[in-house]
């Protein structure tokens, strides 16, 4: 079985304990490569530069990972080709780095290309390292020995925008990075602070509240209890209640779930007594707000959404309606018209 991970042997292992090689050939075309020499050597009739991802190579690395053994230790990409080769998708590179951290495995990257690694950055963290192969300072040097890696310039400048490090105290609430300021990754990590700044002020557990409920009340909800907290929402509505409690329950303190209703004619009961108390204290605010002189307009404007709501939101719960349907028609009625009555007097006030 293909089992690309392995312990490289002889001098190769002062670099890394374990390497993978993830492209048959490479095309930088340096003229003392080493690995084109025994390429070169064994396959005459393949041209090293032609590179190829070797057959299957994500899906080999990440059945070795699977038995954990690899955990904790530092894998390098790689020693007998590029990781980032020019001028071919360099996706199976990406993929084996997500693979091996999703194993909780470390990446020891090194590379001449340059500008093509900086795509994978988001992916490393203060475990990893990424090293850049310099021969030579001079960018026309280096044109002739190395025509199709990067310039010593530009691998220079990646090694400089790779070394940052930025830190969320999610305790402390607090981000900080240490950052050469000469570097692209410098103007990175303060846009990411002010972002982060931004975030916490105007994102805080208040907003995010708010933010829940604008996005619940899109869902046609039933209060279940008038204090709210636990609602009935429509079954067509199932996919974005499940990334709504999702999302709720992604922040550290936070909870939200959803449970299916038994269907049952004692929970439709339920769902059908809390439709129609949800409609009687509707029209019973709107009855208030109707005859309340000191209401301002943006309060108004508030019932009357509500209202709206509501009604365009009942269609979702007729078809479970038997006992009280005619009832809550008429309920829905007197909304619509209370509604008129409040547009009118928005438009007054
Ligand atoms: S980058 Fe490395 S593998 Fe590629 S040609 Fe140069 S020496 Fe060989």
């Amino acid at each position: 079985m293909f089992r690309p991970i392995y312990e490289p042997r002889t001098r190769a292992k002062e670099y890394s304990d374990l390497a993978i090689n993830i492209y048959n050939g490479c095309n930088h075309g340096c003229w003392y490569c080493y690995a084109r020499k025994i390429h070169d050597r064994y396959k005459p009739t393949e041209n090293f530069a032609d590179v190829k991802p070797r057959e299957g190579i994500v899906e080999a690395v990440t059945r070795q990972l699977s038995g954990g053994k690899y955990k904790d230790k530092k894998i390098m990409l790689c020693f007998t080709c590029d990781p980032y080769p020019a001028n071919i998708d360099t996706m199976p590179t990406r993929e084996v780095i997500m693979a091996l951290k999703a194993s909780g495995a470390h990446v020891q990257i090194l590379t001449k290309g340059g500008d093509r690694a900086r795509r994978d950055f988001n992916l490393l963290d203060a475990n990893d390292s990424f090293g850049i192969t310099l021969t030579c300072s001079s960018d026309e040097t280096a044109q002739e020995e190395e025509p199709f890696a990067a310039s010593p310039t530009e691998r220079i400048r990646t090694l400089k925008d790779a070394t940052a490090v930025l830190t969320l105290d999610q305790k402390a609430e607090t981000m900080s990075f240490t950052a050469d300021p000469s570097s692209y990754s410098w103007e990175l990590c303060q846009e990411a602070t002010r972002l982060f700044e931004v975030f916490k002020n105007h994102h805080n557990g208040q907003a995010v509240r708010s933010m829940v409920q604008s996005i619940l009340k899109t869902l046609s909800p039933t209060p279940v209890r008038p204090s709210g907290g636990v609602y009935f929402v429509p079954a067509a509505y199932d996919e974005e209640l499940q990334k709504l409690t999702s999302f709720c329950s992604a922040f550290p303190k936070g909870e939200g779930f959803k449970i299916q209703v038994v269907n049952s004619a004692e929970s439709l009961k339920m769902v059908e007594t809390k439709v129609s108390d949800h409609l009687e204290s509707l029209y019973g605010q709107s009855q208030h707000a109707a005859a309340d002189g000191s209401l301002s307009k943006s309060k108004l404007a508030e019932i009357i959404d509500e209202a709206k709501r509501v009604i365009s939101g009942y269609k979702n719960y007729e078809g479970i309606l038997s006992q009280k349907k005619d009832e809550m028609e008429a309920r829905i009625l007197l909304i619509r018209d209370s509604v008129t009555i409040l547009m009118e007097k928005a438009g007054d006030t």
